[in-house]
């Protein structure tokens, strides 16, 4: 086991470095090896804007020599102690930058590390670096990040969704068994979607947000990103649990998630599909996938029922309100006195509103500055109730969409989003196109839901991701029912991730010049 111990999902590595087949530096060097094969250079990937090789070795080294020592501290090790890992660059780390894909936090080092980061040093897993994004998490396709495009695996011209794509093409790609993302409206689902890997937003509240740069903080969510289910439960458990920091932190225990993704049963499972998430906008391919999953659902058992939400049909206004409302206000942050960038006037007086325009001028991209503008006039008095008003009415009954639909069903079930992979380019200046990618994800942000996407199958060579929607609080639920489906569509099939294309050597070699 040398060359292909980076095509393993997170579990075979754990396994294989309890038993001591491979080592965590072993793990760690083939997976630094595959990022400078394949990340770099004109045609790489550039899912890393930044790799901690020496940290990540270190903590490697950390980890076998208590594995070769043995006794009570290797028995205590976290089952996932060893297993590499990659971080999107929107969460703090100390000792690595923090760019949140913009010019604005250029070289920006955090003082302290995310919640969510002190669990990952605590359990041992090599963080290998951070992850490509578009800017401050704002996009579809991780062509908004100040620091070049990030390419899917699958296809190296067309987009990696986003705006965790950096971290959904990492995993993709063999650069890393798990990584960590946010998603505000879609960012971790869609990006899985459209790769082939899995990705869960939790349940709002459930993982603590302290140390995510914040976006829209009523929406967003860290969560994991694995190749399959159960790596992304247990990592999920890994991340969860109450946070004094964050004053949103739900108190709960963790459930066990690796235990629910491993149930395979669905019998008697009723699974609802929403009746507006599917037909028009969304490809014949991802419908016909759509369409199979849920007849291998039937078939072992499950039954599916139709719910209607209504609502729904103005889940994406009201996100573009809300999201870009509280952008507008967690952005303000950036003044060029408090963190990162400053750019002072070229003439004239040094005054604060004029270095403050000045560095935000410079520091953020078109799309950042779009929403920055939609929110503050969303928020502006006199038409406050107009539009912010309205979007959280509408909010509202979203909610009530959701909670009417988990009575008559215990999941939801849509595709994950309506097309698969866009070439890049395609919808870089048509943002109202950009945003109908979210069409499927937004309502579970809206209502603070989980929801997890899962590869449902491939349309013309190119991903479909499955999502599933449970009620707040029952992320195992979702668990449950995304396992047992990855496990009916891989009964006699490879799974997707290990299906991913070799990347094409044009790529390889210039990344590896
Ligand atoms: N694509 C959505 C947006 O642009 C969601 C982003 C996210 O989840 N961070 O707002």
């Amino acid at each position: 086991m040398t060359a292909d111990m980076t095509r393993l999902t997170a579990v075979q590595m754990a396994e294989a470095l309890r038993v001591g087949e491979i080592t965590s530096v072993d793990l760690v060097r083939a997976h630094l090896d595959r990022i400078d094969a394949v990340d770099g250079g004109e045609a790489g990937l550039n899912a890393f804007l930044h790799v901690s090789r020496d940290e990540a070795l270190a903590t490697a080294e950390e980890v076998d020599a208590i594995r070769a020592a043995g006794g009570a501290e290797a028995e205590a090790l976290h089952p996932l102690a060893g297993v590499p890992i990659a971080i999107k660059d929107l969460i703090v780390t100390v000792g690595q930058p923090t760019t949140a894909g913009s010019k604005m936090l250029e070289d920006w080092m955090s003082p302290y590390d995310a919640t969510v980061v002190e669990r990952i040093r605590a359990a041992k897993l090599p963080i290998l670096g951070k992850t490509n994004l578009d800017e401050f998490a704002m996009g579809s396709s991780t062509e908004h990040s100040a620091y070049g495009v990030t390419r899917n695996p699958w296809d190296t011209d067309r987009i990696p969704g986003g705006s965790g794509g950096g971290s959904a093409a990492a995993v993709a790609a063999f650069e890393a068994p798990l990584a960590l993302g946010t998603d505000t409206g879609g960012s971790i689902r869609q990006p899985g979607a459209v790769t082939g890997t899995v990705g869960t937003k939790p349940t709002y509240g459930s993982v603590s947000r302290y140390g995510a740069i914040a976006m829209a903080s009523s929406l967003d969510q860290i969560g994991p990103v694995a190749r399959t289910t159960e790596d992304a439960a247990l990592l999920h458990e890994l991340i969860a649990g109450h946070d004094p920091k964050d004053s949103t932190s739900l108190p709960d225990e963790v459930p066990a998630f690796g235990e629910a993704a491993r149930t395979t049963d669905v019998s008697g499972l009723r699974i609802g599909v929403i009746k507006q998430l599917q037909g028009e906008g969304y490809q014949d391919g991802v419908l016909a996938r759509f369409q199979e999953s849920l007849d291998a659902l039937r078939e072992a058992g499950a039954e599916i029922v139709e719910v209607d939400c209504p609502s729904f049909e103005h889940a994406l206004s009201a996100y573009y309100l809300i999201m870009p409302s509280e952008a507008s206000s967690n952005l303000a942050r950036f003044d060029g006195v408090r963190y990162g960038a400053r750019v002072e006037p070229e003439d004239g007086p040094l005054t604060i509103e004029r270095v403050m325009g000045a560095t935000r001028a410079a520091g953020f991209g078109d799309e950042v500055k779009r929403r920055i503008i939609l929110g503050t006039y969303a928020l502006s008095a006199g038409y406050y109730d107009a539009y912010y008003g309205s979007a959280q009415k509408v909010r509202t009954l979203i909610q009530r969409d959701f909670a009417a639909a988990f009575e008559q069903a215990d999941v939801l079930i849509s595709p994950t989003a309506p097309t698969v992979a866009f070439p890049l380019g395609e919808k870089l200046d048509d943002p109202l196109a950009m945003y109908l990618n979210d069409v499927a994800t937004i309502p579970a942000n809206l209502a603070g839901i989980p929801g997890i996407s899962v590869p449902g199958g491939l349309s013309d060579g190119l991903p479909v991701g499955i999502q599933f929607l449970a009620p707040a609080r029952e992320d195992a639920r979702a668990y449950r029912a995304a396992g047992a489906l990855e496990t009916l569509l891989t009964a006699d099939a490879e799974p997707l991730w290990a299906q991913a294309p070799e990347l094409s050597t044009a790529a390889a070699q210039t990344a590896g010049e």
